[in-house]
């Protein structure tokens, strides 16, 4: 376990998924050939004459890839949480792409579609019941969202869905307390149901939002915090870890002569916030002696569980569908530009 630990040391990791067609949609695909690794996406005249371009990353998953199979490489660092390591997991890629199929699930959820933050909690239950003999362990959850460079607390208790989230906007150093957010409501959680129905509570509480501004979903960050404080029962010892699972807002740009007003405003914050995010990323891949967390909310939210010893992992994700070609390599450049080390 320790050497398993040292290899994901500081270390940042990106995936790349491919989304199926979904029903209806024409079959055109802009993806080539995909391995374990790299994956070649076909592109038309006017991106070059050689007609395709291949990217690398850490894993690439096609679109047959069963949301175990996609949660089974993650299983190690759920691990070194409960071991008292800082780990991130993000969603990228435009709106449709996947971000939220990979992340909870699609809206009918079974036992086999489920999420990488289902997966990730049902995995710290059930390994902290085997340390039982050693080991007693605390887990509890936040569940914020970021929109326009606002933190909301989607788990207040002045909800669930009774009115709009309210605003936390104390960051602070957790240093401390281990709490990037400590006004937002952290929930004591034993099981997986428990698990379920917050989450529940959080996607109304958010939905509330998403009838002023309609698919607001796509166009805030949210983002599940698991802390989970273990204290050695021999030595009295704590040790305490966290994990984000972040679901980003979609990465597409927007055209600045169609959209205005508040529309603008939102995009522009989130091209912001996920440059900052990606500034981030490169820079603690390069081992950059300054890392720019202060540029956005979202890395200020997550400066103690980016770099250091915290481990990161991103799923970009893509869809396969012929006009969705500009943003499809707008996200695996952004996206090699993080790995890049
Ligand atoms: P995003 O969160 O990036 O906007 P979604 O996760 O909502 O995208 O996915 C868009 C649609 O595609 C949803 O209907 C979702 O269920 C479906 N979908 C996404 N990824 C997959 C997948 N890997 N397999 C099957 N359906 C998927
Ligand atoms: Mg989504």
């Amino acid at each position: 376990l320790y050497n398993q630990v040292q290899d994901l040391k500081g270390n940042i990791r990106v995936y790349c998924r491919v989304r199926p067609f979904l029903p209806g949609q024409s079959n055109l695909s802009t993806v080539g050939h995909i391995d374990d690794g790299s994956i070649t996406i076909l592109t038309p005249p006017k991106y070059g004459k050689e007609g395709h371009k291949s990217f690398t990353f850490n894993k690439v998953f096609g679109p047959f890839a069963t949301q175990e199979e996609v949660f089974s490489d993650t299983q190690p660092l759920i691990r070194s949480v409960l071991d008292g390591y800082n780990v991130c997991i993000f969603a990228y890629g435009q709106t449709g792409a996947g971000k939220t199929y990979t992340m909870s699930g699609p809206k009918v959820l079974t036992e086999q579609s489920f999420g990488v933050n289902y997966r990730a909690l049902n995995d710290l239950f059930h390994i902290s019941k085997e340390r039982k003999d050693t080991f007693c362990y605390e887990i509890s959850v936040q569940m914020i969202e970021i929109y326009n460079e606002q933190v909301r607390d989607l788990l207040a208790s002045d909800g669930p869905h009774k009115r709009y989230p309210s605003i936390v906007s104390y960051i602070r150093n957790s240093s401390q307390t281990g709490f990037a957010v400590p006004d937002a409501n952290s929930v004591p959680v034993t099981s997986t149901t428990e698990v379920i129905e917050l989450m529940d509570i959080g996607q109304k509480n958010r939905a509330v939002s998403a009838t002023s501004m309609n698919d607001r979903s796509s166009r805030s960050h949210s983002c599940l915090t698991i802390h989970v404080q273990g204290r050695e029962l021999a030595s009295g010892v704590f040790v305490r870890g966290s994990m984000h699972l972040v679901d980003l807002a979609g990465s597409e740009r927007v055209n600045k002569s169609e959209v205005k007003g508040d529309r603008l405003k939102e995009a522009q914050h989130i091209n912001k916030s996920l440059a900052a995010l990606g500034d981030v990323i490169s820079a603690l891949a390069q081992k950059s002696s300054h890392i720019p967390y202060r540029n956005s909310k979202l890395t200020q939210l997550l400066q103690d569980s980016l770099g250091g010893q915290a481990k990161t992992l991103m799923f970009v994700h893509i869809s396969p569908e012929a006009d969705a070609i500009s943003e499809t390599l707008s996200t695996l450049k952004f996206a090699e530009r993080v790995a890049m080390v």
